[in-house]
């Protein structure tokens, strides 16, 4: 039997590598994906603790009622009737507020519930929170992939590029309450005060003042019926295929080789890895040095600490919201940047999973904060996962134990009932999102997108290599919705792309 050989091979079983399987297999090629893990889905990855399911990487999602951008996009990927999803509390998806300060500052879904409600806060204010939200608008009209439309624009001009968020929020209003709470769920984009520019503030933003769900038992649903449509309509997707190199024939690559030796080979290849992992696995000399440097030597945003505690029964209650709590307004855009380990954190997001049947009760309590992969310097020689088990010692769990206490001790003047709720508790490093989930560095969001150079930040899906691409969220923006754009900017590359964006549209 002669070699098979797939017409699209893909690195990678995130979310943007398994849509853009489905985008491809829809059209009747023949695909395969590869995936290091155990479990496919990348950050869409859940694990249970005392049998309470716990999300990796999607504690929310946007953009999801009928006639918004995700919702098409995901009825194209015929999700919409099988996911089970939870629409938040609409009158407060995200409260803002302040270890000292004892109001809440609440963001309600749809653009005019979320102006009456922060000017009922700041009675002072209204012109400048009529300004932020027609400024939101704007922006994201400018960019035509994220409206489902397939026109070209000069987006990558944009003022939006290079005027940064905290810059134009500040530029509002004298108020620096109301320019910190604008800005107060920035853990979402990893927001740097120097540099995150406007549009990505505004394409996050908008999504989920437009709507926003949770996923009932995880996000791992996504990845499981893409996957499962996927084979339906004859493509695979391996599991435990750790691509190590490409092997590569008269400057195109060949096939992709895993870590057992195996070779699977392609017409194309689509990487749903960090670019700079993928620009590794070719042979070297392959690429001009200058394009592995510039891919290389991208800053990637800060890493996270996640601690996950299993509630007792009947001790804290669900909230249909989540809690981003920050020590001072300055730490709204400070505490990303944060180098002194002794004033960590300096702030949390809270927020409790959505289960079947779970009643008024919440099962489980998140805690996500920043923290430098610096902070993992002794253990950085390190792999640890299920499948290759490294363990990193005592002085690692005593680590791990040390900042889980002081998280969770600075949550519970907050929210005291977390002192007695506790069953379990678990937390997750830099490095459990390094070797898990295959993040650069534990990175929460990959590249950054850079205001002060935005087009060295920008990597397009096509390579330098010819039948190489990327896809996933260093391609254009992270998160649920920035990755399902990206799939389809990448898969643009091989079919007409009114003809894709129509297809969506018309799903
Ligand atoms: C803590 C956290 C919270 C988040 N919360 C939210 C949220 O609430 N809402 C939201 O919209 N977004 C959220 N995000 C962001 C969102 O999860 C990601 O942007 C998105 O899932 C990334 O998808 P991706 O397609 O880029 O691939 P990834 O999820 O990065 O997956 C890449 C896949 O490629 C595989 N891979 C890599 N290298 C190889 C190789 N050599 N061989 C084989 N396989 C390989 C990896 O194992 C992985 O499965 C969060 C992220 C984090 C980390």
């Amino acid at each position: 039997m002669g070699k098979q050989v797939y017409d699209f091979v893909i690195v990678g079983s995130g979310l943007g590598g398994l849509q853009c399987a489905y985008i491809l297999a829809d059209e009747g090629y023949s695909v395969c994906v590869l995936e290091k893990n155990h479990q496919i889905g990348g950050n869409l990855q859940v694990f249970s603790r005392d049998k309470v399911i716990f999300d990796t990487g999607v504690h929310y999602i946007g953009g999801l009622d009928k006639g918004q951008n995700l919702h098409q996009i995901f009825k194209y990927f015929n999700l919409m009737d099988k996911l089970h999803l939870l629409k938040m509390d609409e009158d407060r998806f995200d409260v803002i507020s302040f270890y000292d300060d004892p109001n809440e500052y609440w963001f309600a879904q749809g653009y005019e519930k979320f102006a009456a409600t922060l000017k009922r806060q700041f009675a002072d204010e209204h012109a400048a929170i009529d300004a932020y939200c027609a400024k939101m608008k704007e922006v994201c009209l400018r960019f035509p992939m994220y409206n489902l439309n397939f026109e070209e624009s000069n987006y990558l001009e944009d003022d939006s590029l290079t005027v940064g968020a905290k810059e134009y929020i500040d530029s509002l209003t004298s108020n620096e309450k109301l320019a910190a709470v604008l800005a107060g769920n920035n853990v979402l984009y990893a927001g740097e005060a120097d540099k995150t520019p406007l549009y990505v503030h505004a394409l996050v933003i908008n999504t989920y003042i437009e709507s926003s769900y949770r996923c009932v038992d995880g996000g791992s649903q996504i990845a499981k019926y893409l996957s499962k449509q996927v084979h339906e309509m004859g493509g695979v997707v391996l599991k435990r295929k750790d691509v190590v190199s490409f092997e590569m024939v008269e400057g195109n690559i060949d096939a992709a080789v895993t870590s057992e030796g195996e070779k699977y080979y392609g017409k194309n290849f689509i990487s749903n890895a960090h670019p700079s992992s993928t620009l590794k696995l070719l042979p070297s000399g392959s690429i001009r040095k200058s394009y592995f440097n510039r891919i290389s030597k991208l800053e990637n945003t800060v890493s996270t600490f996640v601690t996950h505690v299993v509630c007792k029964p009947n001790s804290f209650k669900y909230r249909n919201h989540n809690y981003y709590v920050h020590k001072d307004m300055d730490s709204v855009w400070g505490a990303v940047e944060t180098k002194d380990f002794d004033l960590w954190p300096e702030g949390y997001m809270l927020s409790t999973p959505a289960h079947k049947n779970q009643g008024e009760y919440a099962k489980g309590v998140i805690l996500l904060t920043y923290m430098s992969i610096d902070e993992m310097k002794p253990w950085l020689e390190t792999f640890n996962t299920v499948a290759k088990n490294g363990d990193r010692g005592e002085a690692y769990e005593a680590f791990k134990k040390m900042k889980e206490e002081k998280l969770l001790k600075i949550a519970a003047k907050k929210f005291p009932e977390l002192n007695d709720c506790i069953q379990s508790v678990h937390s997750s490093t830099p490095l459990t999102f390094r070797d898990y989930i295959g993040n650069l560095d534990g990175s929460l969001y990959g590249v950054v997108k850079d205001k002060n150079s935005p087009l060295r930040s920008f990597i397009t899906p096509k390579t330098k290599v010819p039948n190489l691409y990327f896809t996933g969220q260093n391609i254009n923006l992270h998160g649920i919705l920035g990755v399902s754009i990206s799939a389809l900017v990448t898969c643009s590359e091989f079919m007409d792309k009114k003809y894709l964006i129509d297809k969506i549209n018309n799903a």
